[in-house]
């Protein structure tokens, strides 16, 4: 099926929050879309994104000292299973239903969290005594700066804030000598950073460490200084303010690049994109004229483009697509999410595989 575009309706942005912080610096037009198109992608999120709320909730209740036991453990799984399973169909992707029997290796990740609770049960530190906040909301007086904090633990010496994070924590990079090194995702450490000033400015308390702690319980501290942290708050203002002057003058700063629109679910609706993709970025997008398409005996069937690198083919769509590829012959399209096949101009269809009109 080819798809239509949804149309733009621009709109100023009122709020910045961290966890957005360094994509916005990325590109500030990928916030302007999706406040344009009303927040919901234009195209469809990965499982992995429901597998990571999933895990999140789960490594919060646990860290709450909710869960104290693997039986405890079993039935928090299944009920937030169950949450997730309606949050998923809520959103139209009912692909991803159910989701542990969807998700590859979802035992594995049973025992990690099982892992994770054995960790915390031999924690020396009681819970006792701490007061905890989970997933409470941090604004800056004036609201232009706001978002929710995974956990803050109030010790009576010390106040520490904790995010999760079930993917990888750092980066590897090299050093000058050419050596690897790992270091925390720099959006990571703003978005901890942006917290610790946050919570000072709505509780007027110091925050004394920040913490990423990722699924196998390794724990990584981030360093910082108020001053950085307001400093980031400033910046993430006036990336605020400039953003709703591009919004008022319909000039906008996009920066299309493989790095900012790989993760980018609304590329469909993105002309700078669409301008990128014509000069030769490589993405696993397809921009090109529809030639014919091909139906096979086993109901597959093929789409043939004319692109940039020359004639294309994509398999494996649906033969309910045959029709609307006939119809659409001679027009330019956009093919979103396809995979390289074996031989050369030759690309595969998949789940997430959307076509728009170019
Ligand atoms: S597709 Fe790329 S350039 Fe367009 S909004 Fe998304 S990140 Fe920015």
């Amino acid at each position: 099926m080819i798809l239509e575009k949804p149309i733009l309706n621009y709109q100023y942005i009122s709020r910045i929050s961290p966890s957005n912080f360094t994509a916005l610096k990325g590109c500030h037009y990928k916030f302007i879309l999706n406040k344009a198109i009303g927040g919901k992608p234009v195209l469809p999120v990965s499982i992995h994104s429901y597998k990571g709320t999933f895990v999140h909730r789960i490594l919060e209740h646990i860290s709450l000292g909710k869960i104290r036991s693997e039986e405890e453990l079993s039935n928090y799984i299944n009920n937030e299973l169950k949450i997730i399973n309606e949050q998923i169909l809520n959103d139209g992707n009912s692909i991803y239903i159910p989701l542990h029997s969807k998700l590859k290796n979802f035992g594995l990740l049973k025992i990690k969290l099982k892992r994770f609770l054995i960790e915390k049960l031999k924690s020396k530190n009681p819970v006792t005594g701490i007061q905890f906040s989970s997933e409470k909301w941090y604004e800056t007086n004036d609201k232009l700066v706001g978002g929710k904090i995974d956990l803050v633990c109030e010790y009576s010496n010390r106040i520490e804030i904790i995010d999760f994070k079930t993917g990888a924590i750092t980066d590897e990079l090299l050093d000058d000598e050419g050596e690897k090194f790992k270091e925390v995702k720099i959006d990571y450490q703003a978005q901890l950073k942006l917290y610790a000033a946050l919570f000072h400015e709505q509780t007027g308390k110091k925050v004394d460490r920040l913490f990423l702690v990722d699924l196998q319980k390794n724990k990584y501290e981030i360093s910082f200084s108020f001053d950085e942290c307001n400093q980031l708050i400033r910046e993430a203002k006036k990336i605020l303010m400039r953003i709703n002057e591009e919004i008022a003058t319909r000039i906008f700063l996009a920066n299309p690049t493989i790095e900012n629109c790989k993760f980018c679910l609304n590329r469909p609706v993105c002309s700078y994109y669409k301008k990128s993709l014509s000069n030769g970025l490589k993405t696993s997008d397809i921009i090109g004229r529809i030639i014919k398409s091909q139906k096979f005996l086993n109901g597959n069937v093929s789409l043939f483009l004319q692109t940039q690198i020359g004639n294309v083919t994509i398999k494996n769509f649906e033969i309910s697509f045959f029709e609307s590829f006939n119809k659409a012959i001679g027009k330019e399209i956009i093919i979103y999410n396809v995979q390289a096949d074996k031989m050369e101009n030759s690309f595969l269809a998949n789940q997430l595989t959307r076509i728009y009109e170019s």
